[in-house]
């Protein structure tokens, strides 16, 4: 067990911590592993021929990485892959980075807000709450409100799934009136595209709720494609002065016109954030969650020799596994690399 100098230094992780777990820590140059476990990414050279690796790989994003992966005898496990169900719960790794994110969009965005979130009673008179608006209310949606809830600020909540409204709810916010789809949701919990009739109707009704807020906070994500725009640079401009915007789908498109992946900037006196990294902000936690998930995954993996068992009759393996005997094994995968060639 092999771990790079340094690695857990962000996290608060000391090099003496992992030779006390009974881990060797390595100053030199990478070496290939039988089994690399990582964050990611990661490239072919990193793992021996015909070993395997268990990491956040992109799949959807980066179909050809994992072509490469495959075309080298690799075994690869994709964490994004991990079905959402009850039975994955404890390997559910985009939950637990996406609870890390919505949190700390929450700090983020209240860190440039020149306002207080809760309602303050002073000698210098009251300050009225601030007012919070959440798009898209999957884990990192459903964990910012709950933050923002718990700071005092006035929360309100909208998803395109009708399923988000109860749990928007029963964390004391407000779910706007916008157009819900039942067919938005697929088998995952996923939502799909909506169509432009749709789209132009959330805009819509999202105008004057965006108008109103202090703290715009978006998140809605369509697995493989692009993420749905949900804050056009008009509605940006109808915010008053001082308002904040923090979009954490930045990375894949961004839910707001303005925003600009890992940049923030100023429009027309709105602060818009683009953070592509938040969980790293609070890396300790983030990484105790991963860590738990990678072996919660690798324990499920292997069979009481130690070794891999690969039985792509299970559900969480098949699914999971996106290279494996020299082929690319995910059907989603392949379909994107067909397109592109
Ligand atoms: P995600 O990151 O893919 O997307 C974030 C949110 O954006 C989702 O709630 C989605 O509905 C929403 N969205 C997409 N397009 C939108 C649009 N045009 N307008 C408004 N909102 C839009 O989602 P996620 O947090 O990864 O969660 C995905 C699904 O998995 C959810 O249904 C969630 O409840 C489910 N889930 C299940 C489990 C479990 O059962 N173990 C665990 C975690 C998540």
């Amino acid at each position: 067990m092999v771990v790079p100098a340094g690695a857990g230094s962000a996290a608060g992780f000391r090099d003496e911590d992992y030779r006390n777990a009974g881990a060797e820590v390595d100053d030199g140059p990478a070496r290939e592993a039988d089994l690399v476990l990582a964050v990611g990414p990661v490239t072919a050279g990193d793992v021996a021929p015909t070993g395997a690796v268990i990491s956040f790989l992109d799949p959807l994003g980066d179909p050809a990485g994992i072509a490469a992966l495959a075309g080298a005898g690799i075994t690869a496990f994709a964490m994004e892959a991990i079905p959402r169900t009850t039975l994955a719960q404890s390997m559910d790794a985009l939950s637990s980075q996406a609870t890390s994110a919505g949190y700390e969009a929450v700090l983020a965005g209240a860190a440039q807000l020149p306002r207080f979130l809760p309602m303050m009673m002073t000698a210098a008179g009251t300050i009225r709450p601030a007012k919070v608006l959440v798009l898209g209310a999957g884990v990192a949606g459903l964990t910012a409100i709950a933050t923002a809830r718990r700071l005092g600020a006035i929360v309100a909540g909208y998803d395109i799934r009708p399923a988000a409204r109860e749990q928007v709810e029963s964390l004391g916010a407000t779910f706007v009136g916008g157009p819900v789809e039942e067919s938005a949701e697929d088998a995952g919990g996923y939502a799909g595209a909506v169509t432009e009739d749709t789209r132009q109707a959330q805009l819509e009704a999202l105008a004057t709720h965006v108008a109103a807020a202090d703290l715009v906070i978006t998140t809605a994500q369509v697995p493989g494609r692009e993420a749905p725009l949900l804050v056009t640079t008009e509605m940006v401009e109808a915010m008053a002065p001082g308002s904040v915007v923090v979009d954490l789908a930045a990375a894949s498109g961004g839910n707001c016109e303005v925003s600009a992946p890992d940049r923030t900037v100023v429009h027309h006196g709105v602060t818009v954030m683009g953070p592509v990294d938040l969980p790293s902000r609070t890396a300790g936690h983030s990484s105790d969650m991963y860590s738990r998930n990678v072996v919660s995954l690798l324990t499920h993996l292997t069979g009481e020799d130690g070794m891999l068992a690969m039985d792509m009759d299970d559900e969480i393996t098949a699914a999971a596994c996106v290279a494996h005997d020299g082929a690319v094994v995910s059907e989603r995968v392949r379909a994107l690399l067909e397109e592109g060639s």
